[in-house]
């Protein structure tokens, strides 16, 4: 049995936030079964209490915030991507501003505070997955940008990556998804952007919060960052961990295979909206055993970190 999971303790963090600058500090707490992901803005009166779903997204300009006015919360993607890459269906997620932190701009340091707090734990309920019946695209053919959800066996990704700079030209990574391989091939991917684009956004009062310390920041032939590349692709892999965390928003995990090319937020939540438009577009489903997927010729994703029976 492939059981729902949730954080086993209280897991805290603080960081500044990218855009604003601000410190701000979080708390994921466990969440109850079929509760999904939920931000809970603390610092509100009342605090507001935003679900991590495709239809809660309102800007994808930089990062991805959900919520309505007054009552959101950006740059939850690399969260995002740190939960369901440990497999973690239910948590409630304090935050106190309308952002959260960038941490180390990867998803790495989400995935250490979570298994220092104590890792995952199994719940008593079949975990739900989302399972892609047809396909579904979006293209920007002016842009020569794509993305596309498609039936498969098992999830998986790929991207291609191809800027108009030496350091960045076309970049291509594969992976079929596993907790293991999510947190060894994609969690340290840190974000990224270009010297001079960081320069004009801080003279601006934007990205307050970007530095070395949470950016990849590229120059005309080289990266700012004295440590260099955590991974010689880093910066393509950290459009595969940006699409984890923005197909987290489907709900459940997903069953099938995602293709973008040159990509970004804007076009996943768009990919996200419209395969959740048409119910004959998915499924979602519970299985017993990993056997009785096998029997349908679907493969569930190994979860081995933190694999505790339940409580
Ligand atoms: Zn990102």
């Amino acid at each position: 049995m492939l059981y729902q999971r949730t954080v086993r303790n209280p897991v805290r963090g603080r960081g500044v936030a990218l855009h604003s600058g601000e410190h701000t500090s979080f708390t994921i707490l466990p969440g109850s079964v079929d509760s999904g992901i939920v931000f809970i803005r603390t610092d509100l009166d009342p605090p507001a209490e935003i679900p991590a779903r495709g239809d809660q997204v309102t800007s994808t300009r930089l990062a991805t915030t959900i919520g309505r006015p007054g009552q959101s919360v950006g740059t939850i993607e690399h969260m995002m991507a740190a939960l369901y890459g440990l497999g973690i269906d239910n948590a409630r997620v304090e935050v106190g501003g309308p952002e959260m932190p960038i941490l180390d701009g990867s998803a790495h340091r989400f995935v250490e505070l979570i298994r220092e707090a104590g890792g995952t734990i199994a719940q008593r309920r079949p975990k739900k997955f989302l399972v892609v019946r047809r396909p579904v695209s979006i293209a920007d053919e002016a842009n020569k940008r794509s993305v596309r959800l498609e039936p498969a066996s098992c999830f998986q990704l790929s991207y291609t990556i191809d800027f108009n700079h030496p350091l960045l030209s076309m970049q291509s990574f594969e992976m079929t998804f596993s907790d293991t391989a999510f947190v060894r091939e994609i969690a340290r991917a840190r974000t990224f952007g270009f010297g001079k684009d960081v320069d004009a956004m801080h003279k601006a009062g934007l990205a307050k919060g970007g530095s070395v310390e949470n950016a990849v920041v590229i120059d005309d032939f080289s990266i700012r960052n004295p440590e260099g590349l955590r991974y010689p692709d880093e910066f393509v892999r950290h459009k595969v961990l940006d699409a984890i965390g923005d197909l987290a928003l489907l709900g459940a995990p997903v069953i099938g295979r995602y293709v973008g090319v040159r990509a970004g937020h804007a076009l996943n939540a768009e990919l996200v909206a419209k395969l959740l438009s048409d119910a004959r577009n998915f499924e979602v489903v519970e299985f017993e055993t990993r056997r009785e997927a096998q029997t349908q010729n679907l493969e569930l994703p190994a979860f081995r970190i933190g694999g505790l029976a339940p409580a």
